[in-house]
């Protein structure tokens, strides 16, 4: 049971239990003894599961999320499992700062939150109460993101946030334009797009913004979407999310799901949680071949392990616990996809490399689901079993199973290159610290093929001065092949990636599509058509050097 230099910074930093004065008063073993008795607390043999559950997370088989090592089992309370919230506000200033307050309290323990802001009156509406104007869904996403700048997540992040407008909204044009002067750090913006707006686009029709039932404004649906697609050019922002594809998947189709937590993995009903886990993959492979029989293992345990921490989980909110509690979802997924790749030898970019992805997830999902089903039959189905989609021939412990998450802090943990579904960042680039400044980064995969075949310092220096193993001579052809990353891979095949694994995932996958910094307008517009047409329930792009990067490929970008 031991981490990586590395993975134990992670640890120390963000999960490790520490006293009144800040001090580390907890080691990664005690964390994992720590989680696995409080999961093991709702079964009758209690050492047996902590056996289990101690055995699979100490050996970084399964990775729970940040905010189950952050609070769950510790004597400070909350024991509050959940990263992903979606909260409804409502078009009053009572609802707005209602639900502001609730936002407070869900980033204090860890989480982050979406919202569907597409019922707040447009910026110019009369406010009757006062006669006054309504100040609007832009001001109020404003307001929203002052906030989370001032509630710091246990000291360590700010808190994150997704805010989404329906493109029929008659504030979509500020709404779609609010990032561009690099406002709004604390939020993703993502436009909510239905299949009748896709049409319009696709037939050249008018499109109408209105606000209950009442038309504000006619525009060609090119224009909105040539406006959509120049934005998220600019600044990474929007992204989509395509409501009917979401609604499409809806395992409850009485309750309406508009919204995302802030990654976009996770679609769920107003005020539900979801927490997430992760399979290590890079500890899946053996000798370039799945140990499928390991697989299986770890992912039942990792059902057990998240749908019994419901159970023991404390809420920031009464309603959150009850919304949580009747659907019961969990979001495990993978994180070191890139990692697994590797080591079975296989290009990301490949036609094999995703089919031998999306075999995985399939092999995921149905051992999730059948995990899920011997719950139910065990402890009872989700109480709104009878209102879903599995009712009345498919028992299930839980609405939903699976969720690509893209695993921001526990893949550093669990020592993975890959974050998530993501490929490799870059066999090497330059990360730029306000702390120490500039210094360059080699994936260790990436150099230990080098040093395998023999490939000299120089060489490698021109890779590190390129940020790409692309071309370069003396870099043989199978590693180029293989050591691909995320600028090497062509936008297109990103989201081919996506969709090979959203095909197996219940709730969503969290990806983002790199760009080269000289992507044109006209690529975005592809990317977007393009997951659209191959049913993906959300798109995200990031064009290199777009935003005030953390991380530059190559020297001398932006
Ligand atoms: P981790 O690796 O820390 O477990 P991920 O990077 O996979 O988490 O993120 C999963 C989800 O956790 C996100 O989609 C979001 O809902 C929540 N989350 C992540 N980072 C933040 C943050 N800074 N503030 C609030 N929520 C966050």
């Amino acid at each position: 049971m031991q981490l990586s230099a590395n993975g134990q910074k992670v640890f120390d930093a963000r999960y490790a239990g520490k006293d009144e004065n800040g001090q580390i008063n907890e080691t990664f073993p005690q964390a994992v003894h720590r989680l696995a008795t409080t999961a093991s607390i709702v079964e009758q043999d209690q050492h047996y599961w902590t056996t289990k559950f101690t055995d699979v997370i100490g050996n970084l088989l399964f990775v729970p999320s940040t905010p189950i090592w952050a609070n769950v089992g510790k004597t400070d309370r909350p024991w509050q499992p959940g990263a992903c919230f979606v909260l409804a506000v409502e078009d009053s200033l009572h609802s707005m700062y209602d639900v502001l307050h609730q936002t407070a309290m869900i980033f204090k323990s860890g989480g982050g939150t979406g919202y569907n802001f597409s019922s707040i009156r447009p910026k110019g509406d009369l406010v009757h109460s006062t006669k006054g104007q309504a100040s609007g869904v832009v001001e109020l996403i404003r307001l929203y993101n002052a906030s989370a700048n001032m509630v710091m997540q246990g000291g360590v992040r700010r808190g994150a946030s997704l805010g989404i407008l329906n493109i029929d909204h008659p504030e979509i044009k500020d709404f779609i334009n609010a990032k561009l002067n690099g406002d709004l750090t604390n939020f993703n913006l993502s436009v909510g797009v239905i299949d009748a707006f896709m049409d319009a686009l696709n037939q050249g029709a008018a499109w109408e913004l209105k606000f209950n039932g009442k038309v504000y404004e006619t525009i060609a649906a090119t224009e909105l979407w040539d406006m959509l697609i120049w934005a998220a050019h600019a600044c990474g922002d929007p992204g989509i999310i395509f409501l009917d594809q979401i609604q499409r998947a809806n395992p409850v189709p009485g309750k309406v799901m508009n919204a995302t937590n802030p990654c976009g993995e996770q679609p769920l009903y107003p005020g539900e949680s979801c927490l997430l886990g992760s399979v290590n993959l890079a500890k899946m492979v053996k000798a370039g071949a799945v140990d499928w029989d390991l697989l299986r293992d770890t992912v039942s345990l990792a059902v057990k392990f998240l749908d019994n921490l419901i159970d023991v989980a404390e809420y920031p909110l009464p309603l959150v616990d009850q919304n949580t509690k009747s659907t019961r979802k969990i979001g495990l997924g993978f994180t070191g996809l890139a990692d697994a790749l590797i080591m079975a030898n296989l290009a990301y970019d490949s036609p094999e490399g995703r089919s031998f992805a999306g075999e995985l997830t399939r092999f995921i999902q149905q051992t999730a689901h059948e995990t899920s089903r011997e719950l139910a039959e065990e402890k009872g189905c989700f109480p709104d079993w009878e209102n879903s989609i599995y009712y009345p021939h498919e028992k299930r412990r839980n609405a939903a199973c699976i969720t690509i998450a893209p695993t921001g802090s526990v893949t550093a943990m669990a020592g993975c290159e890959g974050y998530g579904v993501e490929p490799i960042f870059a066999v090497a680039y330059t990360k730029q610290t306000k702390v120490a400044g500039d210094f360059e980064v080699f994936s260790p995969l990436f150099l230990e093929a080098c040093q395998r075949r023999g490939v000299t310092a120089d060489v490698l220096t021109e890779v590190a001065q390129r940020g790409t193993c692309q071309g370069v001579t003396g870099i043989p052809r199978d590693i180029q092949q293989i050591f691909k990353g995320a600028q090497d891979i062509a936008p297109r095949d990103h989201i081919k990636m996506q969709v090979a694994v959203q095909k197996n995932t219940d709730n969503a996958v969290s990806k983002t599509i790199n760009l080269p910094n000289s992507a044109t307008v006209n690529d975005i517009d592809k990317s977007y058509r393009l997951a659209y047409q191959l049913g993906l329930k959300g798109i995200t792009v990031f064009r290199d050097g777009c935003k005030e990067g953390v991380i530059t490929v190559g020297e001398g970008k932006p």
